[in-house]
């Protein structure tokens, strides 16, 4: 039982980043407005993810470790229009199978926060202000062969901080810091009004603010606001424009409902957009909001939910393309 649970968990855990991931989904989950998330070397060390989201009252700590025990799916129907970062039930249980998990939370309406220590399953009252605070300590530690193939602290390090930068781009409303070894490595404040958020205007605002101090100041002069709509597809976000200097690989952002996705539809559409525009084998740079009927895209195709599979690929294609192709101004064949 314990083999297959740490099996399990390989799919979903397969380095420091992909916890950090889990962890910062549930704290979006959760309502949070602030995630800081502090690590020791790289992340194998230490993970701690800390939230001021609604907070995990003490009867249900246990129960949230457990596999399958999720409190987002109540029937067949939420699955399919799932619209909560989460909804397996496998993240907390996959990490805390193959690490020292302990949770710490407190909810609006409890006059101490609880502690949990995944281990020994002892609870204790403890002291914190409204939220969670999720610890993974020593990473893979039962796991040796699995831990060997971690690279070193710097690579992992730098593979949370691109976990995080792609909630955060997804995120204006929501700040995040990261802190390593002590020392903080980015921080992006809120750049959202809770007020503000029914406000497309605002929400425009907010993003493009997200955007530069994310992906750089440069991005938004050296891009172009992408806004289009084609039957059930809307598309929003911003595409570097061609010769700006800046492309890079790693710059290639896209989001389904708010989710980080890779996915081939979207990159193909987003490539066959910039063909006739991009001059040589630069990469071009965007950060691309796709929203899409949940029940027309299913999101349970991969344990880390990074793909996603469209019940019509074709209109979402010819979306993004058309999308990108008015944003650059690229004449229509
Ligand atoms: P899922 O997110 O798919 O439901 P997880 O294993 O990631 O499954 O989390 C299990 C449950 O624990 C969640 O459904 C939620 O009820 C609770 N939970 C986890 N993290 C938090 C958090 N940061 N704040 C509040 N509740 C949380
Ligand atoms: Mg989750």
């Amino acid at each position: 039982d314990e083999l297959i649970s740490q099996i399990a968990a390989g799919e979903v855990v397969e380095r420091p980043a992909s916890a950090v991931r889990e962890l910062v989904d549930n704290a979006l989950d959760a309502g949070a407005r602030q995630v800081t998330v502090r690590l020791l070397a790289g992340g194998v060390r230490l993970i701690s993810v800390e939230d001021d989201g609604v907070g995990i009252p003490p009867e249900e700590l246990p129960v949230a470790l457990r596999r399958h025990a999720t409190s987002k799916i109540s029937n067949l129907h939420d699955l399919e229009s799932v619209n909560t970062m989460g909804f397996r039930g496998e993240a907390l249980a996959a990490i805390s199978s193959v690490s020292e998990t302990a949770l710490l939370s407190r909810t609006q309406d409890q006059a101490s926060a609880f502690l949990l220590d995944a281990r020994s399953g002892e609870l204790r009252p403890a002291a914190r202000s409204r939220g969670t605070t999720v610890e993974v300590k020593e990473l893979f530690f039962s796991t040796p062969a699995r831990r060997k193939f971690l690279k070193t602290d710097a690579t992992e390090l730098a593979h949370c901080v691109e976990a995080v930068r792609r909630h955060a781009l997804a995120r204006p409303d929501v700040g995040f810091a990261i802190w390593h070894e002590g020392k903080l490595v980015e921080q992006w404040r809120s750049t959202l009004e809770t007020a503000d958020t029914a406000d497309e205007n605002r929400q425009r605002e907010a993003l493009d603010r997200r955007l530069s101090d994310v992906m750089g100041a440069d991005f938004l002069e050296d891009s172009v606001a992408v806004a289009f709509k084609l039957g059930n597809v809307t598309v929003t976000g911003r595409a570097g424009l061609p010769d700006a200097a800046r492309s890079r690989a790693d710059q290639q952002f896209c989001y389904v409902n708010g989710r980080f996705v890779r996915d081939k539809v979207l990159t193909h559409a987003a490539r066959s957009a910039y063909e006739d525009v991009l001059h040589g084998q630069k990469q071009p740079v965007y950060a691309l909001f796709v929203e899409i009927d949940p029940l027309r895209v299913d999101v349970n195709v991969h344990p880390t939910k990074i793909e996603v599979r469209f019940r019509d690929s074709r209109e979402v294609h010819q979306a993004v393309r058309h999308a990108v192709e008015n944003a650059l101004a690229v004449p229509r064949a």
